[in-house]
């Protein structure tokens, strides 16, 4: 049973981590594979600096600079160098210079933001999901990928819960979330951030937002050219990357989420005490 507090959202568990603001998916090549790849190479050559002096780790960052692709999708945003895997199994992204890696010593301020900004930093996330919310994605997804990409989508996660508290009369109970076919109903829904079809091949695209020229804006799909109004599952649709060529395409996009929304409705209903905390 998860505790009563509200869960840590950038490492919650032994199975997954989130390092999306360190940068991590602010590449053009931003496929699970070319993420890992990336991150496995850096945290092996990490491990063999030896002495981390503040030398030895400017060194590495301009190795990293110097032989990765750099190809970004907002310049402005950093991608900071020293994001790797913490552990053996590559389960969990981190930060290479954190204290819990170097007995106590934050070496963080070798790093572009600094050990202040690093540490005070607590994203959108945090505030705006509920605790349902963010424990809905915590027990339903193992996959560090998959988990930054669905914790830092807000739109996303409201949207479903929005729709299925609707229909269940008031939000899911974390002790529900927490039963095994309710977290694989869950994770079902997450996982179209992967496998979504109608997800647009526009490489300035991520999620909800488009990039050009260095600045980014919210996404938009035009409904109008291809008859059709604004869906009731739109903010979930923009969170996926959707673009439809016709209005058959999007009747489909629907039910596939209708599908999903109401496979979780049904399982929880089916649990009792839903609205118990
Ligand atoms: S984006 Fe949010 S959840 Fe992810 S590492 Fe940053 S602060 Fe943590
Ligand atoms: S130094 Fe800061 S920005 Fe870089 S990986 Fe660590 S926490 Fe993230």
């Amino acid at each position: 049973m998860p505790p009563m507090e509200s869960p840590h959202l950038c490492q919650p568990d032994a199975d997954k981590s989130c390092g999306a603001c360190c940068g991590l998916y602010n590449y053009r090549e931003s496929s699970r594979s070319g993420l890992e790849a990336r991150l496995k190479r850096r945290t092996e050559a990490f491990r063999k600096i030896g002495r981390y002096t503040p030398e030895a780790l400017k060194g590495f960052s301009d190795w990293v600079r110097h032989t990765e692709p750099q190809g970004k999708l907002l310049e402005t945003i950093h991608n900071c160098e020293f994001l790797g895997f913490l552990d053996g199994q590559m389960r969990r992204v981190g930060c290479l210079l954190h204290p819990c890696l170097h007995r106590g010593e934050d070496l963080r301020d070798c790093s572009f933001y600094g050990a202040e900004l690093c540490d005070g930093h607590l994203c959108l996330s945090y505030q705006k999901l509920t605790r349902s919310e963010k424990w809905a994605v915590i027990l339903s997804l193992d996959d560090w990928y998959l988990y930054g990409i669905c914790i830092t989508d807000i739109d996303l996660c409201k949207d479903f819960f929005a729709h299925a508290a609707g229909r269940l009369g008031a939000e899911p109970a974390v002790s529900v979330l927490s039963r095994p076919a309710v977290r694989a109903s869950l994770g079902d829904f997450f996982s179209l951030k992967v496998s979504w079809p109608y997800r647009t091949e526009d490489g300035d695209r991520f999620g909800k937002y488009c990039f050009a020229e260095d600045e980014y804006r919210e996404a938009r799909i035009p409904y109008e050219e291809i008859g059709c109004s604004k869906s009731r599952y739109d903010r979930i649709l923009v969170s996926l990357g959707s673009a439809f060529s016709s209005a058959e395409e999007l009747r489909t996009a629907e039910r596939m989420i209708e599908d999903k929304i109401t496979a979780f409705v049904q399982i929880c209903q089916g649990c009792n005490g839903l609205h118990c905390a």
